[in-house]
């Protein structure tokens, strides 16, 4: 008898799964190099906790791009069809009965990460380095350019009244570059350099420049980036780095009294830059790894040893949407600039084609569902 409405519960829950399978239309990438914006389904429920929110505007991440021209990131690899992008915001549609902090029609950003166990991590508040983290479109979980998610209201935040959609959908991108300034607890005063100037790079100096930093300077490939980056604020001082890393290394010496800047944040990914990184640094520096190199990177440890150069490493953030918002609402951070494209949700793989191929200054390139 028991063991009969066991069953019969179970069935009634499955049954219920299946209506719950919400379709909609979403971004999907096929396999590596194909997209398609069709229809899907997707299993979601709402659950006590949790809110559902109408996707309004999603940003493209180099990781989204990767995921499309290479079909993987080191050992994530696509192999069923999977939906791209994380830097999301939206509007409420849907609460779950236990969530007291939000309701519906509120303007929200998520949080793309959610830890899954009482690690040590997520019990020491490193919830960014729990073993079984989920976080959209990292295969096999599905990203958020489709109409509407299911989330957790507690990695749901509501966005003030003067920070737009679009801004919300850039505050992922900005808690990394406070995770990097948090790490390198920087002071006013200090003088930084950032290598690469991509949207990472770029929220570094957004972040540094609110720690009073005295000068920052901007390393890239290309000149239009750094032009960007030199809009930001008259601090920055960009240099461009096809003409050398003598000549890298020569610039940031003779504005720094031959000592070297305090901090230097590689966002860039390039494991070249390693060649020279370590020149950069005043004795008793700091190096922060931001970018991800695609291979394992050689580095000069005597010459660290001989600066005594600490060095520190960072895996998205923890604790920092609320920080990167209310910087933002306080007119702090200025991220609009950034955002230099918005395609339709209509032309979601023109969007995805553009950003894997980008031609003029780009930096931001976000999906419009307004
Ligand atoms: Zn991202």
């Amino acid at each position: 008898m028991r063991y009969c409405i066991e069953q019969t519960r179970a069935l009634a829950k499955a049954l219920l799964r299946v209506l719950e399978m919400i379709g909609m239309k979403a971004l999907v990438l096929e396999q590596q190099m194909k997209l398609s914006l069709r229809e899907f389904k997707i299993e979601e429920t709402l659950g006590d906790g949790d809110v559902e929110i109408a996707i309004k505007r999603v940003g493209i991440c180099g990781s989204d791009i990767h995921y499309y021209t290479n079909g993987k990131i080191g050992p994530f690899v696509v192999k069923e069809p999977m939906i791209l992008g994380h830097e999301g915001a939206g509007v409420i549609t849907r609460v779950g009965s236990d969530v007291k902090h939000l309701k519906v029609g509120d303007r929200v950003c998520m949080e793309p990460g959610i830890p899954m166990s009482f690690s040590k991590s997520m019990k020491e508040g490193h919830y960014n380095l729990d073993p079984d983290v989920r976080f959209w479109a990292t295969p096999p979980i599905h990203g958020i350019t489709r109409e509407s998610v299911i989330h957790p209201a507690g990695f749901t935040y509501k966005l003030p009244d003067n920070v737009s959609l679009a801004e919300g959908a850039m505050v992922e991108p900005l808690a990394i570059g406070f995770q990097a300034i948090h790490k390198a607890q920087i002071f006013s005063g200090d003088t930084a350099v950032v290598t690469g100037a991509g949207t990472i790079g770029l929220m570094i100096v957004l972040a540094a420049l609110t720690q009073g930093c005295r000068k920052i300077f901007v390393v890239d490939i290309s000149a239009e980036k750094l032009a960007i980056a030199k809009a930001i604020d008259p601090r920055v001082i960009p240099i461009l780095a096809s003409n050398g890393n003598e000549s890298i290394i020569k610039e940031v010496l003779l504005q720094t009294n031959g000592q070297g800047a305090e901090v230097v944040f590689e966002a860039s990914g390039s494991a070249a830059v390693n060649e020279y990184l370590i020149d950069l640094l005043a004795p008793a520096g700091k190096l922060v790894y931001v970018g991800m190199p695609s291979r394992p990177v050689s580095l000069d440890v005597v010459k660290a040893q001989a600066k005594e150069v600490s060095m520190y490493t960072v895996f998205r953030y923890a604790n920092m949407y609320e920080r990167a918002i209310a910087s933002i609402a306080a007119g702090l951070i200025d991220v609009k600039p950034l955002i230099t494209h918005t395609f339709a949700f209509d032309q979601a793989i023109e969007a995805y084609e553009f950003a894997a191929s980008p031609s003029g200054p780009v930096v931001k390139i976000q999906i419009s569902l307004e």
